[in-house]
């Protein structure tokens, strides 16, 4: 009896301090920093601060509190999604049991090194903390080379999940995992369900989407699981995700159309399964690339990959002999098995043999993994000595000469795709590649639900078509009034255009008939391309006999200096002419740090010109920096040039980048880059770029193509071209011993 009277009164007990605890757990709204600041002193576990909704321009929001378990502190928004942090905001926790949810940050960027910080300072950091629906969208500081994270998970036990990032576009990791200090090391940290939207191109090193530790610190183990992450176009630079420490998982992402790989480039014990890689044949989309040792790949799905060396479907590196920390460890006891590689053009094993990465790997397996190749070609290639992975039970289509022949069955093999998406053998008891039940995660199952994922590109004639009539300054007014994604129809007749035309805007000029509008301008250059500008010309004739006398001009140009947002420029059936006013009358001259996603110019005619066609040689000071992605020049004609029609440059010796690409095929040369004010000597002057064709052009009385190879095994190829009157190719090999690597084949030389 006593006994059961004391059960009645703890239950009592118990109930009363719950609810005391309860009635104790406020919810408190404010609507200015100031009232921000106060409360959010006097938060106890269980409180929920929202922020009301509206823009907060300039709030750097420091969320500090001590939670519990059973009951966090919670920050987040009075309408998830409602609350926008503009301007100079930022967002940095430290504590214990926080949890942040429902903020978008975009129109700015961080004053400081992150736009959401899991720390405050070197020693106010937070754990067990979780940031969920968050957004960080176009949230980058215009200077492209100001380096921040978005994210920086510091201390134990945080996460970060549900979440939106895009449209980064200025230098540093989208999102990274620092393990510096003792109280950030082995942290249980788990980054999952988010959406990786988005990332342009970056054209230098500094643009990977998820680090996870930095060389220094990688033989620590971080033990953060990456899971249900969706990448889609992920392609800031060659390294998509970097892990440069021990012991992490990473499973269930979906790769999708992403340009760069996967990289385990430092620390050793990691796990990588479950994933799957779509690839559509877009160019350099990669994989997994395996360095370090003990890392385990497998049941991962890797899908049309047409990435290449360091960027393939699949790379095992060389290392190199007592490596140091932040060079290559030699590959040992890595297992590969039951991954299906299906179209992925290229697995390298053994990569980047050379006299110092001469260490192969050892101890390793590949087993029970499909390699299918549609085209029949072996995917592998082999650098070194790859006695030291053992080969079996693979299964592969019938690959005529394939250069590994134990350990792969080879087959006939039929693949179905099933209801998950993805190729199996129609022989369902194959045993080899991944396992059914694999669900890669979906673009919606990521994210908050509340955020439509913005498509990032407007692509050219998407929006409305608009006629406009001759006149001064009437396509400088039609543009003012346009909206990105127009059409101008130029009628028949002249144009002149007193005014820099400044485009913000994604527009394309063209012709109503072709060849019936003429246009002129007065100032030193027509159209400057701007921030969100992108220009497509048609069917135009463009004359620059108006422009003023002076050195100099410039027809095309991105802005001079402070362009962070790639720009597209399209020419079609246009002609240029009369650019020879002055001297140095160029066609389009780059910007410091100004980058081109492409530049494509087709069927088109310059004649006159006093200056250069395309100078893209601002990045001189040798980062791996340059300003043109793609330049694609196909079927044009070039008469009288005084200076160079290409100019690309990329210095340095960093590898972290596929660009530049010059495509340059079916055009007609001549007389072309003698003038003493062509620094370049040469009609076509590359140097450090990464692939290019110069394929099926006449050359006639020009001066001669340069190349200068820097790093990366460039592929250059220069073939079937004619070339009167004009010196041979010279091709120069900068850092690389022995003779040049450039293909010359087919060239006919007539004097
Ligand atoms: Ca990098």
């Amino acid at each position: 009896m006593v006994y059961g009277m004391k059960i009645k009164q703890l239950a009592v007990a118990l109930f009363s301090l719950m609810l005391i605890t309860e009635l104790c757990a406020k919810d408190y709204l404010v609507d200015t920093p100031k009232a921000y600041e106060k409360a959010v002193k006097n938060l106890t576990a269980g409180d929920t601060l929202k922020l009301a909704n509206g823009i907060w321009k300039n709030f750097e929001v420091v969320f500090t509190g001590q939670g519990t378990k059973e009951q966090p502190i919670k920050l987040t928004a009075e309408t998830k999604g409602k609350v926008i942090l503009s301007g100079q905001s930022n967002l940095r926790l430290a504590g214990e049991y926080l949890e942040v949810s429902g903020l978008v940050f975009k129109n700015g960027y961080t004053p400081t090194r992150s736009v959401i910080s899991y720390q405050v300072n070197k020693k106010e950091f937070a754990n067990n903390s979780r940031v969920t629906e968050v957004v960080i969208d176009e949230y980058s500081n215009p200077d492209r080379f100001e380096p921040d994270y978005w994210v920086a998970l510091y201390g134990k036990n945080n996460r970060f999940d549900h979440s939106y990032l895009a449209g980064k576009r200025n230098k540093g990791v989208t999102m990274a995992v620092r393990l510096s200090k003792k109280t950030d090391q082995e942290n249980n940290h788990r980054i999952d369900h988010n959406y990786f939207g988005p990332r342009p191109v970056f054209g230098s090193n500094g643009g990977e989407t998820l680090r996870i530790g930095t060389s220094h610190f990688s033989l620590f183990d971080s033990l953060t699981v990456v899971e249900n992450n969706y990448f889609d176009r992920c392609n800031g630079e060659v390294e998509i995700v970097s892990v440069k420490s021990g012991k992490n998982i990473l499973r269930n992402n979906t790769f999708f159309e992403s340009q760069g790989t996967l990289t385990l480039r430092h620390g050793n014990g990691n796990v990588v399964e479950n994933n799957v890689f779509f690839g559509n044949g877009v160019d350099h989309t990669g994989g997994i690339r395996v360095i370090n040792r003990n890392q385990i790949i497998r049941n991962n799905y890797l899908e049309g990959l047409t990435g290449y060396r360091f960027g393939s479907g699949f790379t095992v590196m060389n290392g190199v002999p007592n490596s140091s920390i932040n060079r290559y460890h030699q590959v040992v006891n890595a297992s590969i098995d039951n991954n299906s590689f299906i179209n992925v053009e290229h697995i390298h094993l053994a990569a980047g043999s050379d006299q110092e990465r001469s260490a192969t790997p050892k101890n390793t397996t590949m087993s029970n993994n499909i390699v299918y190749n549609e085209n029949l070609k072996d995917a592998f290639s082999l650098f070194d000595d790859v006695s030291g992975i053992n080969f079996n039970g693979n299964v592969r289509n019938k690959v005529p000469n394939a250069k590994i022949t134990e350990g792969f069955n080879n087959q006939e093999l039929t693949l179905v795709r099933a209801k998950n998406g993805l190729l199996y053998p129609e022989d369902i008891k194959a045993v080899a590649g991944i396992d059914r039940s694999l669900m890669p995660i979906k673009k919606s199952q990521v994210g908050p639900t509340w955020y439509a994922k913005i498509e990032p590109l407007i692509e050219f004639n998407s929006k409305k078509s608009t006629v406009i009539t001759p006149g001064e300054n009437s396509i400088f007014n039609a543009i003012l009034v346009a909206e990105s994604g127009d059409k101008l129809v130029l009628a028949p007749g002249a144009y002149h255009e007193t005014k820099i035309l400044k485009l913000n805007k994604v527009i394309s000029l063209v012709a109503q008939q072709p060849g019936s509008v003429a246009i002129t301008f007065a100032r030193a250059t027509f159209i400057e391309i701007v921030n969100d500008g992108s220009l497509q010309l048609s069917d135009l004739v463009i004359s620059g006999k108006e422009a003023p006398d002076s050195k100099g001009n410039v027809l095309i140009r991105p802005s001079k200096w402070g362009m962070y947002k790639n720009y597209r420029l399209d020419m079609s059936n246009v002609t240029i002419k009369d650019l020879d006013i002055n001297n140095n009358f160029h066609v389009f001259v780059a910007g410091s740090r100004s980058l081109a996603t492409y530049i494509k110019v087709t069927g088109s005619t310059f004649k006159d010109i006093s200056g250069d066609i395309f100078r893209l040689s601002k990045e001189t000071d040798d980062l791996g920096i340059y300003n043109a992605d793609y330049l694609i020049m196909d079927q044009n004609v070039f008469e009288n040039v005084a200076g160079a029609l290409v100019d690309l440059y990329r210095g340095g010796q960093d590898e972290s980048t596929f660009g530049p690409h010059l495509v340059f095929t079916n055009n007609i040369v001549t007389n072309a880059g003698h003038d003493k004010r062509n620094k370049t000597k040469s009609v076509i002057k590359l140097h450090g770029v990464q692939v290019t064709a110069i394929n099926n052009n006449h050359f006639t009385n020009t001066a001669p193509i340069t190349l200068e190879h820097t790093v990366g095994e460039p592929i250059s190829q220069i073939i079937s071209n004619s070339f009167t009157e004009t010196a041979a190719p010279k091709v120069v090999e900068l850092y690389a011993l022995g003779k040049h690597t450039a293909v010359l084949l087919n060239n006919k030389q007539t004097k």
